[in-house]
């Protein structure tokens, strides 16, 4: 590719004047905004919100209404810092890690769940990484690692190199997955070098972050072209966002888009408790709305996981349009597919001591036409 990255990462809005006065910015109503969470904007991320609107624009652009306060919400939504044994290293479920190797990202985006170390110095050292690496070499247990941050691929090469060395260096550990909006915010930065680097490193899986079809331009899909002929398979994770991509059409679009860049939809996120972040919080019927727009009206393979990742360190909850399964009994289960006609599923047929193990469950079995499942 023909710019190099690190000048159009170097040629970043980082502060007010640095936007010249455009998007309908009033730089004082900025400051404070900037003040609780950097700005950072690169320039190519720049000249698309130029072309294209305010949907790219507004999930980079400091708003007053993050620091309006008198929402509830907290720096840690996802209780993070509790399931931390070692510094940057999040073990919460049993056989995986999140592993933070930087704070830096191509992008700085204004509903982020990190907010808290985004773009500061000081949090993510060589150091703090040895020590995860340790933890997950001392835990037998942990056979996948993602690599998130902050964004990995903002490391320069031979640290991405080195930290992806020591973690292949682990006997018991299978998989590494690698977070990053580089592809969509900054594609320049996947170079035939870093392709050649990862390569090295499979299994290695890689998950991008993409919000908006708009930021799936020529230069994206070539970087997720690349990545995928490195032989990584690539899924995609997306926050489901208030005016940016709350609708049926705009998410499908987002979803069609990134499958035919080769990047599978993994997960839709709803959107977690960050202080202020509240104005780009939907309802959750609205993503069940989108789930149901999705499912079966386009590509199996374009439809995401729609989950909520559970306030206070739950972990991720997959939720399903509860319409699909209209009642299940012993004898049938009674569906409902995408164009609302309803059809039964014979079951399998039951000897009666097998019915009474099936009634001792303790999980209340929905009446068979007897109203609606869900309990909305
Ligand atoms: C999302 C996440 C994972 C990975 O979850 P998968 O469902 O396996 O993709 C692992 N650890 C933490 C802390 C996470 O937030
Ligand atoms: S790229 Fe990811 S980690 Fe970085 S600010 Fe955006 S959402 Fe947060």
């Amino acid at each position: 590719m023909e710019k190099d990255w690190r000048t159009l990462f170097r040629d970043s809005a980082v502060r007010p004047e640095d936007l010249h006065g455009q998007f309908n910015v009033d730089p004082e109503e900025m400051k404070g905004a900037i003040e609780a969470f950097p700005m950072r904007i690169n320039s190519y991320f720049a000249d698309l919100m130029k072309e294209k609107g305010d949907s790219l624009a507004r999930q980079v652009i400091p708003s007053a209404e993050e620091v309006q306060g008198g929402d509830p919400y907290v720096d840690d939504p996802l209780a993070e810092e509790a399931d931390s044994p070692v510094p940057n290293l999040v073990h919460r479920y049993p056989d995986r890690v999140l592993l933070m190797v930087t704070t830096q990202c191509p992008i700085y985006c204004r509903f982020c769940t990190r907010k808290r170390i985004i773009g500061r110095p000081g949090i993510v050292s060589m150091e703090t990484i040895h020590q995860g690496v340790d933890y997950i070499r001392n835990h037998e247990e942990i056979r996948d690692v993602i690599l998130s941050g902050g964004d990995p691929l903002m490391l320069k090469d031979a640290v991405l190199e080195e930290i992806l060395k020591s973690l292949r260096s682990i006997r018991h550990l299978e998989v590494i997955r690698i977070g990053s909006r580089v592809p969509g915010a900054l594609p320049h930065r996947v170079t035939p070098e870093l392709c050649a680097i990862l390569r090295r490193y499979h299994p290695l899986y890689m998950n991008l972050h993409f919000n908006h079809p708009d930021e799936i331009t020529p230069e994206a899909r070539k970087a997720c072209e690349m990545l995928a002929d490195a032989g990584i398979p690539l899924g995609s994770q997306t926050v489901l966002l208030k005016g940016i991509n709350d609708d049926p059409e705009v998410m499908k679009r987002l979803m069609q888009k990134l499958l035919a860049a080769r990047v599978k939809p993994y997960y839709l996120y709803q959107a977690d408790l960050v202080s202020g972040t509240d104005h780009f919080r939907t309802t959750v019927e609205d993503g069940l709305e989108i789930m149901r727009h999705l499912q079966g009206h386009t590509s199996g393979m374009a439809v995401p996981k729609y989950v909520i990742d559970a306030p206070n360190g739950g972990g991720k909850v997959p939720i399903n349009p509860p319409d699909f399964v209209i009642g299940m009994n012993e004898k049938e289960v009674v569906v409902k597919n995408y164009e609302n006609k309803v059809y039964s599923y014979p079951q399998v047929l039951i000897r009666p001591e097998e019915i009474q193990v099936h009634s001792k469950n303790d999980r209340p079995e929905p009446e068979l036409n007897g109203g609606p499942v869900s309990s909305h």
